[in-house]
């Protein structure tokens, strides 16, 4: 199933459960995940990649609520992590810590030490600077930390350029032809253990190709350093293999595993990989209500749906271009469409949902955003003074609030008057 819902007669539902009726107890705007579509995806990663060792490394940035996370814990799963506060979210959720993989290309003192304590499966370095500060951190803490470079293989990913991320003039990751210096810097520390090799290139990249090339220099250079007497244990792909969300063809996944196990399957070297948007983009979908209708007062004028969501709940229209897909919740048999633009109640131009959508659309609709999985709450802010939006997990005929809608004594929570004001 490409998405997590479905259209039964008129209406749209996750599993076991309306649209209608979670938007009428949890209210909207709403995020929705789907635990079986989020389960089939992982479930299909996994069988693609049978029988080559591996480890999944969900990358938490894409969503990491804390109910997320669980669901992935107990399927498996080890975890991407770009911050100290995405490694407390995955120990609060139950994660196993020896899975974790640490990204990132700004790692503090203070998220270093955090990690060495807990024992985690790798640091993903990004420069030679970096790995100066984790040997250091290391010998204070007399651990050894297991290191993993993360090259930059220079390949475009033909993906949109915020995010593109294996280009030379991309701020990730360190030039191939550094590698090897670094890999010596790795061996003349006592603090510092050679592991693996990774690289990520990027996000939304919708064909294998460029993920296989970026595979084949991962491997050569994995040759070089063998030669050079540096053996390592793993090699890190990255993620960023892309899921439809208009009407591309799905990423080929099958094909990708199949080059992985060419590749890897008389090689000593075990697999991680490292998915953030395959796993959740389509098993999400944000609930949007209709404010007020405002169609076009003369013929070059435009529509407007104005629903309850905004920029702050989903910026991936306003920061990407990205096309999510729009629909309404019960569909209207009695109305024409029209094309609308469907906006959010935020003061910038640029809050918008969807642009030009044929919709038949009435006063107080509900709407469907779909793909909002990935890259979405996890992106929303307080613009506006807003409330961040409640999220809730459904599974089978059940369904459980995993996030609550937050208060406005929530928001102001932090402030306070200076005291000259008081
Ligand atoms: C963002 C990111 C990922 C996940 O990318 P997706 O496109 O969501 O699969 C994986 N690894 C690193 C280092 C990342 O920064």
């Amino acid at each position: 199933m490409q998405h997590a819902f479905e259209r039964r007669d008129d209406t749209l539902w996750i599993e076991q459960l309306s649209l209608p009726a979670l938007a009428e107890r949890f209210g909207t705007p709403l995020y929705v995940y789907s635990q079986a579509h989020l389960t089939q995806q992982f479930q299909a990663l996994t069988d693609a990649l049978k029988p080559q060792p591996h480890l999944i490394c969900y990358a938490v940035k894409a969503n990491s609520s804390l109910g997320v996370l669980r669901l992935f814990a107990d399927l498996g799963s080890g975890f991407d992590i770009v911050s100290g506060g995405e490694l407390e979210r995955v120990i609060g959720a139950g994660g196993d810590p020896e899975k974790v993989v640490f990204s990132g290309v700004g790692k503090s003192a203070a998220e270093i030490d955090f990690a060495l304590k807990l024992g985690i499966h790798c640091f993903n370095v990004e420069s030679e600077a970096e790995l100066d500060r984790l040997s250091e951190r290391a010998g204070r803490l007399q651990v050894r930390a297991p290191v993993s470079v993360r090259v930059n293989p220079n390949i475009d990913a033909q993906t949109h350029p915020y995010i593109s991320t294996g280009l030379r003039h991309n701020k990730f990751g360190v030039a191939q032809v550094h590698a090897l210096n670094l890999y010596r810097q790795i061996e003349n520390s006592p603090w510092l253990e050679a592991r693996g090799l990774d690289c990520h290139i990027g996000s939304l990249i919708m064909t294998p190709g460029p993920l296989i090339e970026a595979l084949d220099n991962l491997l050569g250079l994995a040759e070089s350093l063998a030669a050079d007497g540096i053996e390592l244990d793993h090699l890190d792909l990255g993620g960023g293999f892309g899921v439809p969300y208009h009407d591309e063809a799905p990423f080929e996944l099958q094909q990708y595993a199949d080059a992985i196990k060419d590749r890897l399957g008389n090689s000593n070297l075990k697999l991680v990989l490292e998915p953030g948007r395959f796993l959740v983009a389509n098993g999400g979908v944000l609930l949007t209500r209709v404010e007020y209708l405002k169609p076009a007062p003369d013929a070059d004028g435009r529509n407007f749906a104005v629903v309850d969501a905004a920029m702050n709940d989903l910026i991936r229209p306003t920061l990407y271009q990205a096309w999510h897909g729009i629909e309404p919740v019960v569909q209207h048999a009695d109305i024409a469409p029209l094309a609308w633009d469907i906006v959010g109640p935020v003061c910038e131009s640029g809050d918008f949902l969807g642009h030009d959508r044929q919709l038949a659309l009435a006063p107080d609709d509900l709407l469907v955003v779909a793909s909002a999985g990935a890259y979405g709450f996890v992106q929303s802010s307080n613009y506006n003074s807003r409330n961040r939006a409640a999220e809730v997990l459904v599974n089978g005929d059940q369904v459980s609030i995993i996030r609550q809608r937050e208060t406005i004594s929530d928001q102001l929570a932090l402030e306070q008057l200076a005291p000259w004001q008081r």
